[in-house]
């Protein structure tokens, strides 16, 4: 099974239910080459007598748990489900917060509901409290209660912020991935042509079908368009727009590979604006369960700390002719600084002046 955390983590979730044995190994990525270290996988044998219904209730939450691959929208009865899945084993389990989290996709809110309930449950198994005074305490209002807004969100506010104060209407989502902010950019009508741009075919598959492009009115379809590119070779298609955004896609390049990118955006395309987004590592100690020096996604090859965003990115301004400057993204926490770091590139007004001359 997948297992963020490993064996250990592994052991310390199913030790305590009442298993005679209970064997976790980790899977070697590869046999022949120990030195790789061990993949995201874990062996597991269980043994014991148990109610059938009870070992796979703890395998319902317990599974998903592990995989840690929940990142849609939960909604409130999922903490229902959780309850109901966790009787009997949950309310006196010592990794509770963790599992509760994690089961719950890290909604803090639906969290602490979840964690309020099952104390609830404990004090009514210890001290007889009756079923009716649990269900009076669980908050009504909870569910109004204004809901965490996910950072993926948040990041596509910033970017269409700093788009819209930029003046840009042509722009280049490149490395658009699925498609999210392809999206958001259409309901804007001061994005008068939005190109989306991915390597990945299965993306730009997913990201037509979210867009509805074969169903789109002729105006708006004009105002968007669907590539596959890889950003690490110069593209004469990319020549001309006002502004590109880079959102979470540096870190699933290999370093090496990262001037060839910088030349393609900043040397060749050049629009007048870029965005660039990428996870601050000195973040991922307040992701409560994210275990230590580990990235937040599998396929990053890299994350940053603040100061190596800013040199890299001061360079770049430098080698290409930009002024860049930093926005914070998500909460800005005094000790380690926003989860996601911006960079707002700008050519400078000499380059400009430049291309507008070569252009005539
Ligand atoms: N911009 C989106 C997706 C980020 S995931 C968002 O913010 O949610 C990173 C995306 O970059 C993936 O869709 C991946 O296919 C794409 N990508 C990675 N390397 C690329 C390359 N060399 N050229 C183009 N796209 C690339």
């Amino acid at each position: 099974l997948p297992a963020r955390g490993g064996a250990e983590l592994v052991r310390k979730l199913f030790g305590p239910l009442g298993w005679s044995r209970v064997d976790a190994v980790a899977v070697p990525l590869d046999e022949q080459f120990p030195e790789w270290g061990d993949s995201r996988y874990v062996r597991l044998l269980l043994e014991g007598e148990l109610r059938l219904a009870d070992a796979l209730r703890q395998l319902y939450v317990l599974l998903p748990v592990l995989d840690d691959a929940k990142h849609y929208w939960v909604s409130p009865d999922e903490v229902d489900k959780l309850l109901r899945a966790g009787e009997g084993w949950l309310a006196d389990h010592p990794e509770q917060k963790l599992i509760t989290s994690r089961y719950l996709a890290r909604r803090w809110g639906l969290t602490r509901q979840a964690m309020e309930r099952l104390e609830l449950v404990r004090l009514a198994e210890s001290d007889d409290l009756d079923v009716e005074s649990i269900d009076n305490a669980v908050d009504e209002t909870a569910d109004t209660e204004e809901r965490p807004v996910p950072l993926a969100e948040q990041r596509r506010t910033a970017i269409l912020a700093a788009l819209s104060g930029a003046g840009a209407s042509r722009v280049l989502d490149l490395g658009c991935g699925q498609g999210q902010l392809v999206q958001a950019l259409m309901k804007d009508v001061r994005f008068t042509e939005i190109v989306g741009v991915d390597v990945s075919m299965r993306a730009l598959t997913i990201a037509s079908r979210r867009l509805k492009l074969d169903r789109m009115g002729e105006r708006q379809a004009a105002r968007v368009t669907l590539q596959q590119g890889s950003l690490t070779y110069t593209d004469k298609r990319l020549k001309g727009y006002d502004a590109a955004v880079l959102s979470e896609v540096i870190e699933h390049l290999d370093l090496p590979r990262l001037p060839a990118l910088e030349y393609a955006v900043f040397g060749s395309a050049r629009p007048r604006t870029v965005l660039v987004t990428t996870p601050n590592v000195e973040y991922n100690v307040r992701w409560e369960t994210l275990p230590a020096g580990h990235v937040r996604h599998g396929d990053h090859r890299f994350e940053w700390t603040r100061a190596e965003f800013r040199d890299w990115a001061g360079e770049v301004a430098r080698r290409h002719g930009y002024t860049v400057e930093f926005v914070p993204v998500g909460p800005d926490d005094p000790e380690v600084g926003p989860p996601t770091q911006m960079a707002v590139f700008t050519m400078t007004a000499a380059d400009e002046t430049q291309k507008e001359a070569k252009a005539a």
